[in-house]
This record gives C-alpha cells, sequence and structure tokens, in this order.
C-alpha cells in the first residue's frame, strides 16, 4: 500500500469470516475497492472450519459456500486483504473514515510461500503457537508466525522456520516489522461475527470435566477434519446424544440462536447416515424452523433419530467411561435415565468478544444482549451513524445463509450511499 499517496476505499470491512467476505465480494462486484481487515492469520471466521453435512443428499447446512466464497477472496484484485490486522484507532472528517489499523508482522511472503509445512513441522516453539496453521486449504499462506510466542521475537534465539524454508520458495523474512496502516474509507462494515456460548455456562453438564462431553463446534471440527467418531484409530460410539439450546435461551442469553435446531439434526443425521448402527438422540425445548430447514426436513430428522423433549439434568461419569443423564420423561413427567458414549452440547451464539471496545472506539451502539445495533428493523444492516454498516452475526444470531444475503444487502446500501455521498 502507498502510504504516501494514500488511496481512498469505498469501504473498510472489519471482519474476515463469511459476512465480511460476502460483504467485500459483493462491493467488488459493484466495482468498489475495498480493504477487509481480519484479526487472525486466515480468512473464513469460524464456519469455515465446519464440516459439510450432507448424506445421501446435500443437507443444506452452507459449510460449502464458505470454501466457494473464501476461493473467489483470494482472486478478487478490488479487495485488499489484512490479515492478522486490529483497528485502534477512527475518527471521521467531512464524513470520510480515518482508521488506524495494527499488523502483525508479516513473516510468511504469500508470493513467496508454498504451503509445504516444512517450518510448523521443524519450529520448536510450535506446540505453543509460534506457527498457527489452518486446515482451510482455500487460505494461503496456511501458515503464520505467531510474534507473541515465537522465540524470534522473545529473545532472537531462533531462526529455525527461516532456514528450512525451501531455497526455491524463500518466504521466511522473520526481521519483517509490524506495520501501523492508516486507512481512509467512505464507509465502515462491521462484520466482526460473534464467540460460541461458554459450553462451561452449565456446569452440571460437565464440560471441561468429562471426557466423553464436546462442544457443538468441536464436532463440527472433528468431522472437517476426519477426526471425529468412527475416524481410523477412534472407537465409534454407539449412543450418541446432543443437548440443544445450550448457552441460549436462559437468563444470560434471553434469546434463541437460530442455528443450534439446525445444524444439531444435521451433525445427527450425518453421524446416522455415516454409522447406521449407532444411536442418536437429541434433547430439545423447541425446535425452531429457522433459515433452510423445512417442516419436511424435521420429519426426516424424527425418523433417524430420536427426539426427547426435555431438558436434562445432571450428568455423571459411569464406571465403564461411559456418561449418565437424567432428564424427566415429558408424557409421564417421570424421571428417567440414558447412557452415551458420547455427547454433544449444542452451544449457542453468543456477541463477540471485542463487541463492547470495538463499540466505544466506533461510537456505535449495542443492544441489550450485546450485538451491534442496526437503526433498520428490515434488513438490519444500518447503524444510526451515516456511513457505518453491520453484517452477520456481529448485527446478531443467523446462519451462513443468513449471513450471506444480509451481508450482500449491506454492500448493495454501501455502495449506494458511496455513490450518494
Ligand atoms: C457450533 C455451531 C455450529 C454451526 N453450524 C452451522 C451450520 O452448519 N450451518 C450454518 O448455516 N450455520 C452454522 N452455524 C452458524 C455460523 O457459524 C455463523 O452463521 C457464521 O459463522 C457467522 O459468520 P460471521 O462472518 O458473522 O462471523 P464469524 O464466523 O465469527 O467471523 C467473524 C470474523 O471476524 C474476525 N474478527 C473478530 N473481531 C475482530 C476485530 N476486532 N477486528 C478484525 N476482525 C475481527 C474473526 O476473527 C472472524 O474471522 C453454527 C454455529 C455454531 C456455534
Ligand atoms: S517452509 Fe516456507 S514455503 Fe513451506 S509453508 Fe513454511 S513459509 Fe511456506
Ligand atoms: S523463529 Fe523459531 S520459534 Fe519462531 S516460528 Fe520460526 S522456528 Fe518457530
Amino acid at each position: 500500500m502507498n502510504m504516501d499517496n494514500p488511496k481512498i476505499f469505498s469501504a473498510v470491512i472489519l471482519g474476515g469470516g463469511i459476512a465480511g467476505i460476502s460483504a467485500a465480494l459483493e462491493l467488488a462486484r459493484l466495482g468498489q475497492e475495498v480493504a477487509l481487515v481480519e484479526k487472525t492469520p486466515f480468512f473464513g471466521g469460524r464456519a469455515a472450519n465446519f464440516c459439510c453435512k450432507a448424506t445421501d443428499a446435500c443437507q443444506k447446512c452452507g459449510a460449502c459456500l464458505v470454501d466457494d466464497r473464501l476461493k473467489a477472496l483470494f482472486q478478487e484484485s478490488r479487495i485488499t486483504l489484512l490479515p492478522h490486522a486490529e483497528l485502534t484507532g477512527c475518527s471521521r472528517e467531512n464524513g470520510l473514515f480515518h482508521l488506524v489499523v495494527k499488523q502483525q508482522p508479516e513473516v510468511i511472503n504469500p508470493e513467496g510461500c508454498v504451503d509445504c509445512g516444512l517450518c510448523y513441522e521443524e519450529c520448536p516453539a510450535a506446540d505453543k503457537g509460534a506457527i498457527l496453521t489452518t486446515a482451510v486449504t482455500q487460505n494461503h499462506p496456511r501458515y503464520a508466525v505467531n510474534p507473541g510466542a515465537c522465540l524470534y521475537f522473545q529473545d532472537g534465539s531462533c531462526h529455525v522456520c527461516q532456514q528450512i524454508c525451501p531455497p526455491t520458495a524463500k518466504a521466511i523474512d522473520l526481521a519483517r516489522p509490524a506495520k501501523t496502516l492508516e486507512l481512509t474509507a467512505k464507509a465502515l462494515v462491521v462484520a466482526t461475527g460473534y464467540r460460541p456460548s461458554d459450553p462451561r455456562c452449565r456446569p452440571h453438564y460437565g464440560y471441561g470435566r468429562l471426557p466423553h462431553v464436546v462442544a457443538g463446534y468441536e464436532l463440527e471440527e472433528m468431522l472437517r477434519n476426519g477426526k471425529g467418531p468412527g475416524s481410523r484409530g477412534a472407537e465409534l460410539p454407539r449412543r450418541i446424544g446432543f443437548i440443544q439450546c445450550v448457552g441460549s435461551r436462559d437468563q444470560e442469553h434471553p434469546y434463541c440462536s437460530q442455528v443450534c435446531c439446525a445444524y444439531t439434526l444435521r451433525l445427527a443425521r450425518l453421524l446416522k447416515h455415516r454409522w447406521p448402527e449407532a444411536e442418536v438422540t437429541s434433547f430439545y425445548m423447541d425446535l425452531q424452523e429457522t433459515g433452510r430447514q423445512s417442516p419436511q426436513f424435521q420429519a426426516e430428522a424424527r425418523r433417524e433419530v430420536k427426539m426427547v423433549r426435555a431438558l436434562p439434568g445432571d450428568l455423571h461419569a459411569t464406571p465403564d467411561g461411559r456418561v449418565k443423564l437424567r432428564y424427566l420423561e415429558e408424557d409421564t413427567g417421570q424421571p428417567a435415565t440414558a447412557d452415551f458414549d458420547l455427547l454433544v452440547l449444542s452451544v449457542g451464539i453468543g456477541p463477540g468478544e471485542d463487541n463492547p471496545a470495538l463499540a466505544a472506539l466506533l461510537q456505535a451502539e449495542l443492544t441489550p444482549d450485546g450485538f451491534f445495533q442496526a437503526a433498520d428493523p428490515g434488513q438490519r444492516t444500518q447503524t444510526s451513524q451515516p456511513g457505518l454498516f453491520l453484517a452477520g452475526t456481529a448485527e446478531g444470531p443467523r446462519d451462513i445463509a443468513g449471513c450471506i444475503s444480509q451481508a450482500a444487502a449491506a454492500a448493495r446500501q454501501v455502495s449506494r450511499y458511496v455513490k450518494e455521498s
């Protein structure tokens, strides 16, 4: 970026998840120059780590939409990608946003790196997070040096990755400095996403204490990376349970997360499809029909998955290593128990961890639940501040397809705003 003659971006987008990517692609399609600022070294956000849930037929979970858009992102010349970067300052003058963005040292040069992974394999501090990597193959590079844990950045004592990087690539320069960028933009889009509800919010479900209790996003990642139930070397759990609404519709999170019913049923059907001998049970309060989930989908799921309308009570480890769960039968009101080899907590969507600090920096408002406040009741893309727009789960819970369509609507509004301003 030429800092002597700084260009004015039509928009700077904060957050490189599916919402930020979709807004950036739509703006580029409309002929606008944009910058996409992503806090981590990699693009795609949370959903990039989720698995395809197709059985014999596509279950329309939307995971592949993220892969497709990531591929398009890396081919789009109108989008300036700023990974490993965060907004540290914001002011406005004559309607323009003046932004200060701090970017971590780009130690690995994308033009040289061939994604061979040697640096990661040989790094003596890889287990401490000195080199970060992503399994999402659409990203490039798929490796990034983390100055917070790298030995070179602590005391200059290590150059292993720079030495091991193949001479044909010569991609690593540990001396590359961090950058402070000053960006000017006509509009700003907040697409900083969400934080999954903490599975420990219901301590009696034993997350972190019982080894066979996992969070929904962990099962998603395991299945995406071929490490889930039934993978080579792993024993296939015969009885798998899901508990829905963990971190949704309770005192702390009074809202419905919109996505947990759908992803639970899709994961449950996927497991049943892969291992028909497994028994899959889901405990739920109400089944929401949201997004691309139809009544027919729910009826099919009920044929394959045992649906129990109950809020389970305590979980305990059994002597043979399973988990025992107590609940009240809906019909009889009688206490019942069930044993599981694997129990999945279907956690919901909570507000992003940066929301309070970011809202203060941008002088934006948050809802009582902690999401960014939209001023328009329709597509919920505009704030009360002209030029400041919202996309995706930064504004509130929605699924991948919902993020894509709402982010595209935000982009069209940005484009109109930019032309009129
Ligand atoms: C367990 C689980 C399973 C799910 N499964 C499905 C499913 O099967 N199908 C489906 O449709 N939906 C599913 N969802 C919902 C889906 O994850 C979201 O709809 C989608 O990921 C939201 O995208 P986003 O871009 O709004 O946010 P994110 O994916 O959270 O992306 C936000 C990005 O912004 C970055 N960021 C954060 N703060 C900053 C900052 N200050 N500066 C710069 N960058 C920042 C983050 O690093 C991240 O890359 C699931 C949700 C959960 C919890
Ligand atoms: S060793 Fe070099 S080329 Fe290989 S992944 Fe690391 S930086 Fe890229
Ligand atoms: S300098 Fe050493 S510690 Fe730092 S990333 Fe390279 S190999 Fe790892």
